[in-house]
């Protein structure tokens, strides 16, 4: 049997005296799209940073496919990652984030390059096909060419995806990807999202979109102050809630 390619058990994480996850459990299996909502501060952040990564895990035990996130296990003995191994795992996840976070003097294509040409060896003319082929995926095909200036903030965060794309990944994490965005660019971009969801991607979504997650998600997980409320089926959890911290949240949002 195969691992989840994220397993969490009782992770906690704190900031000084902030104890910001509480113990959290939550399993993504391969090819499952799995939503995260919550208030604000309720550690969803954290928590995907946590994966990626960013900040240490200070209890439980967190796994992406299989690895132990932040350690090597050598027979029985766990090592603490070095930079560069760190540096090697964090290349098979893409993450992309509420505030796009583009090379402002790249264009998109220079921006969709730079990782697998600087970071995994690719060459510049095999990097470029890829890139033109992942920008015509996002929509973007005839964008190539412009600065992040010269495109709209939905156009912005499709190149993200496709930036994050061009590496490969086998988990892609999203922070609240349309948070920053106008109304009507929403769309464009969870189109985007949807097409990978369906394509097989595995992700993690932290996002508001109750539509989104109901219709894309595999699970949906309500987090409130550093813990899991509630998870499951998005249309168990987002129609008929359990719990009365779900539904106050919801009907919020909705
Ligand atoms: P969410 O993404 O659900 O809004 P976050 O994970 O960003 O929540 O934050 C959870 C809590 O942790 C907040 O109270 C926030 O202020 C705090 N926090 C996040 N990052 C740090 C940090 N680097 N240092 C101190 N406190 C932090
Ligand atoms: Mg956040």
């Amino acid at each position: 049997m195969t691992a989840p390619m994220v397993l969490a058990e009782g992770v906690r994480k704190r900031f000084g005296r902030l104890e910001v996850l509480k113990g959290i459990d939550l399993t993504v299996e391969r090819g499952q799209v799995c939503c995260l909502l919550g208030p604000s501060g309720s550690g969803k952040s954290t928590f995907l940073r946590c994966i990626n990564h960013l900040e240490k895990v200070d209890g439980g035990k967190l796994t992406v496919d299989g690895e132990l996130v932040g350690y090597r296990q050598q027979g029985s003995r766990l090592h603490e990652l070095r930079e560069r191994e760190v540096a090697e795992r964090r290349r098979d996840i893409g993450m992309v984030f509420q505030r796009f976070n583009l090379f402002p003097h790249m264009t998109a294509l220079e921006n969709v390059i730079e990782a697998p040409t600087k970071v995994a060896g690719v060459s510049r003319s095999e990097a470029r096909d890829q890139a033109r082929h992942l920008l015509q995926q996002v929509g973007l095909g005839d964008r190539a060419g412009h600065y992040p200036a010269q495109l709209s903030g939905g156009q912005q965060q499709r190149v993200a995806i496709a930036r994050a794309l061009a590496m490969k990944p086998k988990l892609m994490l999203f922070d609240e990807p349309t948070s920053a965005l106008d109304p009507e660019l929403v769309g464009d971009v969870l189109d985007v999202m949807r097409r990978l969801a369906a394509d097989g991607m595995t992700m993690v979504v932290v996002t508001h979109e109750i539509g989104f997650a109901r219709e894309v998600g595999d699970t949906a997980v309500f987090m409130d102050e550093g813990v899991v409320v509630e998870a499951g089926d998005p249309r168990q959890v987002l129609a008929e809630p359990e719990q009365e911290r779900t539904r106050a949240f919801l009907s919020k949002v909705l």
